[in-house]
């Protein structure tokens, strides 16, 4: 059994006693917050967070990681929470433990494997620290390793996880090592004959073949001293899972898989590279065809070696790799090698960074090759993702881009079902379709017979398939079906007025609709349900009430419609002209983004007056709330500090600054161009003459297109 004593002495060798000390005060921690748990085995738990710590410190990872390790299971397994650790520990060390946390949390049992790939791939978008999965790979290896004290049939689901879900993720981050050992205990535990069976036969092989491979290494090690070259020769053997494979795969037998004779030569330099090749070549007849240069052309995931096969004596196939102590060390440990070889360099928050070196440095290997960069690509994806991933109720997990919201979760799981979609649950907590969702997350859509898809939800659905579907709905549902659609918004948004459609004095709505060109009011709805027409805007055109001598005129657009502030998502501002209360406005209606409020001079609004029908008169109403951007020229002498001045003064009267920026006029003169939240144009034009009464300041205007 391993105590904190054993692993200090590798901590030291390579943290310093401040951070080594704060790995053992997290095992400390650990042992009395796990206190009188065991593990099945028998032992103390504190055994098991020691033991994924120690996995971590072979490879060299930093002081974080380790103390994440040691508390990996404190939160799930003990009364302690989160902002405990991040109180005792801090907070980055309190995220890694949350992280793994929410991992462990998760059960997937079998997969079928497009489902495996994708969970992979969410896992990896959970983790917004790739630590966290390296201390959940740390985690797995234990309780792989201590797999057969458990219940039969809960070692076979942890296994069939390890081998669907681990070891493909420790693979795409290059973790050879990790990956083998995975592959080997899943494999012994999901099929024990079979493992058994070529174990043995493994042995037995090795047995009589010992002579010969000590013989091909002494004549390996002699040649290579003679020339000077401090090497070291590993003799390789395939492990179990990929004998296993091969020998399904290839329907190759046992002996035929193993009937040659592998070696590995670890150098100190890329130079001593190729003249051990040299050596090696004059000391065995090399087979034609045979040798691979993976230095000069690295493999997809940015193995580097020298590859060559040999005829030894007595006409046996040897395999030979040859490559430098760094290349052996990303060959096997990947993404954990990175940590090793820049220790010292990055702490903290650099483990992001990190893991985009990583990618980074793989990405130039392969320009410079020249090869496929299509493993890369993935592996950047995996890591730096654009999607999200969400499980249906039934477990299936889909993929959408990050920002999605329930009704593009609803239209991927099937277009009748966002046809239909009426509201969600997301982790069973009711919420609005509107709600963006996130990774992990499980979300269930309801429908209702009936419903159909609403204008609004262009506001916040943001896939293609979503988009499309929506907008062929509206635009192709049969006439009646609009009218229907059309009446419920209308009557909807007229009973939040105070009143219904049925209760409009007949010869009112006539008016408006012959001012508005509708024959008759189905035309009216037909539009309202297709987005064309605001039920809201329209239902307060209809309740205004008429004014006699604007009506005699004819010129028929009506009372303009007053704005409050508060429509939401329904009413937008241009950002063209920065329209704010007071200032006289316009409305331009979009199907897609409802009405665009304008300044009534907006150079924008001219443009788009050939559709005179999409304009809409509006006011602001007298109860108006809430702040709008307003943009500022101000003209300043070219002194040091005046920004400072300029911000400082807009701070001092309570003023939100958006954006600034400058630009020079001339030698003397500045233009500092801000962008502000105002109330309104009183509030704009007291903000404006406290700016004119700095000493330096020239002119201030407002800024129109
Ligand atoms: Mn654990």
């Amino acid at each position: 059994m391993q105590t904190i004593d054993a692993l200090d002495s590798t901590l030291r060798s390579y943290l310093n006693p401040e951070q080594s000390n704060q790995v053992r005060r997290a095992y400390f921690f650990a042992e009395q917050a796990h206190y009188g748990q065991l593990r099945r085995s028998g032992e103390p738990y504190v055994t098991h967070p020691l033991a994924v710590a120690g996995i971590l410190a072979d490879m060299h990872m930093d002081h974080q990681s380790l103390m994440a390790a040691m508390l990996h299971d404190v939160i799930e397994d003990t009364g302690i929470d989160k902002s405990a650790i991040g109180g005792q520990f801090g907070a980055t060390v309190a995220e890694l433990v949350d992280g793994v946390s929410k991992l462990t949390q998760m059960e997937f049992g079998s997969l079928e494997e497009k489902q495996a790939e994708n969970f992979q791939k969410m896992a990896l978008a959970m983790a917004r620290d790739i630590r966290v999965i390296l201390v959940k790979l740390a985690d797995r290896l234990h309780n792989m390793r201590t797999l057969g004290v458990l219940r039969a049939e809960k070692a076979r689901r942890i296994a069939r996880e390890t081998l669907d879900i681990y070891a493909p993720i420790a693979m795409r981050l290059g973790m050879n090592t990790v990956r083998m050992e995975f592959e080997d205990l899943g494999f012994s535990a999901l099929y024990p004959m079979r493992a058994r069976r070529i174990d043995a036969a493994r042995r037995a092989a090795r047995g009589n073949r010992k002579e010969l491979v000590d013989k091909i290494r002494h004549q390996i090690e002699t040649t290579l001293d003679q020339e000077g070259h401090d090497v070291e020769v590993i003799g390789r053997e395939k492990h179990l899972y990929s004998i296993y494979k091969k020998m399904k795969s290839k329907r190759k037998s046992f002996s035929e898989i193993m009937d040659l004779y592998a070696f590995r030569i670890i150098v100190d330099s890329v130079d001593t590279c190729y003249r051990v090749l040299g050596c090696i070549h004059s000391l065995y007849k090399p087979v034609p065809g045979e040798f691979k240069d993976y230095i000069a052309i690295p493999k997809a995931n940015g193995y580097q070696s020298l590859h060559t096969v040999l005829m030894g004596m007595h006409g046996v196939p040897i395999e030979i790799q040859i490559r430098t102590r760094e290349m052996e060390e990303m060959a096997n440990n990947g993404i954990a090698a990175h940590w090793l070889y820049k220790s010292d360099s990055q702490t903290a928050n650099g483990s992001h960074a990190r893991a985009r070196e990583w990618v980074q440095g793989l990405l130039e290997m392969q320009q410079r090759a020249g090869n496929s960069l299509e493993f890369i690509e993935s592996v950047k994806i995996d890591l730096f993702p654009d999607e999200i991933y969400m499980f249906t109720p039934k477990g299936r997990i889909l993929e959408l881009p990050r920002g999605a919201t329930a009704v593009d979760f609803a239209y991927a799981v099937h277009t009748d079902v966002g046809n239909s979609c009426v509201a969600c649950r997301i982790n069973r907590r009711l919420a609005p379709l509107s709600e963006p969702l996130q990774s992990g997350q499980t979300v269930e859509i309801l429908t209702a017979p009936g419903a159909r898809p609403n204008p609004s939800w262009f506001n916040y659905a943001i896939t293609a398939k979503a988009r499309t579907n929506i907008r062929h709905f509206l635009k192709h549902q049969t006439r009646e079906d609009s009218i229907t659609l059309g009446r419920r918004l209308l009557d909807k948004s007229l009973m939040a007025l105070g009143s219904n459609l049925s209760e409009l004095p007949q010869q009112k709505l006539a008016d408006y609709l012959q001012q508005h060109s509708y024959a008759e009011l189905d035309d009216l709805l037909e539009d309202v349900a297709r987005g064309n027409r605001l039920p809201n805007i329209t239902s307060q055109q209809l309740l205004e009430k008429v004014d006699p001598e604007h009506d005699a005129n004819g010129t028929g657009s009506g009372q303009p419609v007053a704005i409050r502030g508060t429509e939401g998502f329904m009413v937008s501002y241009a950002k063209c002209c920065h329209p704010i209360p007071g200032d006289p406005i316009q409305g331009y209606l979009s199907s897609e983004k409802g009405v665009v409020v304008h300044r009534d001079r907006c150079k924008n609004l001219g443009d788009i007056s050939d559709n005179p029908e999409r304009l809409v008169a509006l006011r602001w109403d007298d109860q108006v709330e809430g702040e709008y951007s307003a943009e500022l020229r101000i003209e300043v002498e070219n002194r040091r500090g005046m920004i400072a001045v300029i911000a400082t003064r807009i701070h001092s009267m309570g003023v939100n600054i958006e954006k600034i920026s400058t630009k020079d006029k001339d030698y003397q003169f500045t233009y500092v161009d801000l962008e502000m939240l105002v109330e309104n144009r009183k509030h704009l034009a007291h903000i404006m003459r406290r700016l004119r009464s700095i000493e330096s300041v020239r002119r201030v205007v407002r800024v129109s297109n």
